[in-house]
Order: C-alpha cells, then sequence, then structure tokens
C-alpha cells in the first residue's frame, strides 16, 4: 500500500489502498487546492525525478532542498553539532543519496518543524535515521496526519533542545506556529531559523508576517506585536526563513523591530 503524499503540500498520509479524500493543509484559507484540483503522489514515484541539493550556508548549518522543485518548494536546515544534529523543517522528498549524505555530516539526533505546511514526510525521516524524535508544537497537532510513535507534541512558549538550540513559539501564522533559535549560529551572535512564521521579504533587510502567503491574508497587529515580543528575549544576527534566498545576513533583530513597526503602520494607514 503506497503512502499517500500531496502533490500540493507534500502531506504524507499512512499507507492505504486509496488516496485520501481531502488534504488538510491544502483545504484551508492559508493554502489552495489548485486549480486541476487535489492530487496525490508518492516517495517512490517522487524519487526518480527529483533530488536534494545540498548548500553550506554558514559553518555547521547546511540548507537541503529538492530540485526540481516540488510542492511548496521550501528548503529544510540542518544544524550539524556534537550534542545531535537538528533537522529543521523538512521537505517530502527522501532518498538514499539524502541518507548516505546526512549519515556523512553525523545523522539527525531531532527533528523539529516550525509549522504544518512542512509536516511533509516527517515520519520517513525519523525512521531513516533511527526513529529520532519530531517535535511539532501540540496547537497544531490536527494537521498531523500520519501517526507514529516518533512524534513528540509540546506544549507552551518553548522547547530546550539542548546546547543552545530552543523553539519558541510565536503564533501568528499557525497557532503552533515556532521559530528555533541556534544560539552557536552566525559565529556566536545568534540565528533565528524561522521558516514561514517571520518571513524574509524581496528587500532582504525587512521581514513578514501572514497568516496565509498565497493568499494574501494579513495577521492583526496584536499577532505581529506577539511575534515580535517572543523572540525579544534571545540574541540573533542573522535570520533563516524557509526558502533558498529567505536570509537576513545581519542585524535581524532590528530588522524583525523595524517590520513590525512597518508591519502594524501600514495596517493603522499610516505608512
Ligand atoms: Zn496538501
Ligand atoms: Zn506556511
Amino acid at each position: 500500500m503506497p503512502a499517500y503524499l500531496c502533490s500540493a503540500c507534500g502531506l504524507q498520509f499512512p499507507p492505504a489502498d486509496a488516496p485520501p479524500a481531502r488534504c488538510p493543509v491544502c483545504d484551508e484559507a492559508r493554502q489552495y487546492v489548485p486549480p486541476g484540483g487535489q492530487s496525490w503522489t508518492s516517495l517512490e514515484a517522487l524519487q526518480p525525478k527529483h533530488r536534494n541539493a545540498f548548500q553550506l550556508l554558514e559553518p555547521d548549518l547546511y540548507g537541503i532542498g529538492t530540485v526540481p522543485e516540488f510542492a511548496i518548494g521550501q528548503r529544510a536546515l540542518l544544524i550539524r553539532r556534537p550534542e545531535g544534529n537538528i533537522l529543521w523543517d523538512c521537505v517530502a522528498l527522501l532518498d538514499q543519496a539524502t541518507i548516505d549524505l546526512i549519515r556523512g555530516l553525523g545523522g539527525i539526533g531531532a527533528i523539529a518543524i516550525s509549522h504544518p505546511h512542512y509536516y511533509t514526510t516527517m515520519v520517513e525521516w525519523s525512521r531513516a535515521f533511527g526513529g529520532v524524535p519530531i517535535h511539532l508544537h501540540e496547537a497544531d497537532r490536527d494537521f498531523a496526519v500520519r501517526p507514529d510513535p516518533a512524534i513528540r507534541f509540546w506544549s507552551g512558549d518553548r522547547l530546550d533542545l539542548g546546547a543552545g538550540a530552543t523553539m519558541i513559539r510565536t503564533g501568528g501564522h499557525f497557532a503552533g506556529s515556532s521559530v528555533l533559535h541556534w544560539a552557536a549560529g552566525a559565529g556566536g551572535q545568534g540565528a533565528l531559523l524561522t521558516g514561514d512564521t517571520i518571513q524574509v521579504v524581496a528587500d532582504r533587510r525587512w521581514v513578514g508576517f501572514m497568516y496565509s502567503y498565497p493568499n494574501l491574508i494579513p495577521l492583526p497587529p496584536a499577532a505581529v506585536a506577539a511575534i515580535r515580543d517572543a523572540v525579544e528575549p534571545v540574541a540573533f544576527d542573522r535570520l533563516y526563513g524557509a526558502f533558498w534566498h529567505s536570509i537576513v545576513a545581519g542585524d535581524a533583530k532590528e530588522a524583525v523591530r523595524r517590520s513590525a513597526a512597518r508591519y502594524i503602520a501600514a495596517v493603522a494607514g499610516d505608512l
């Protein structure tokens, strides 16, 4: 039985004889069912047509993204550290080359995911590296459609992953939307890995905040202020969003502050 996955977002379902009736990630206001309708594929069907590209973004931080692009087109991040590597977010394609290359980098000790758009084939990734824990915020539990003993739902506003890696729940894009603070990143000045929770925009000195990016649905000002305030206590100079180009290379904390201020002024008609 194939474990069907959604062609539009990469979300994988438990093995079944027939594809699911709908994808809960796509069939709601933050995402969309493509004009041609919902379609399904499988990891086995993807593997011959795609591969994963790796890029060293800074010492001990690798981007991993699929080419040609598949579904939403995000890239994941692998933090390499002696205490155990962390995979931040996920991509649907997993193949033997990816497993071999990551093993060469020390494997994966834990998987942490910002929000349901990047759940994809997280269970396959966990199993490929020995059933490592997958940390998801419990507020988004309904989107985790493939149950697995490796999934650990966390609650509250912070989860300590050890050795200076901390998940911080900001909310906003999703109720459980989280970022990962990596204290050792950016040469020890700190890096913030943000998924779609804080999105790097075209002018890479700035970031944006949306309930839905493809459908252009904004967040209320209070939610944007809450995101800004949630990351205020941690030090970071660099910020990595969910895509290859999504990097605020320096002074990133100030970029979050001024971007939140610009957003709040804009929705008040005060640009
Ligand atoms: Zn989907
Ligand atoms: Zn998203």
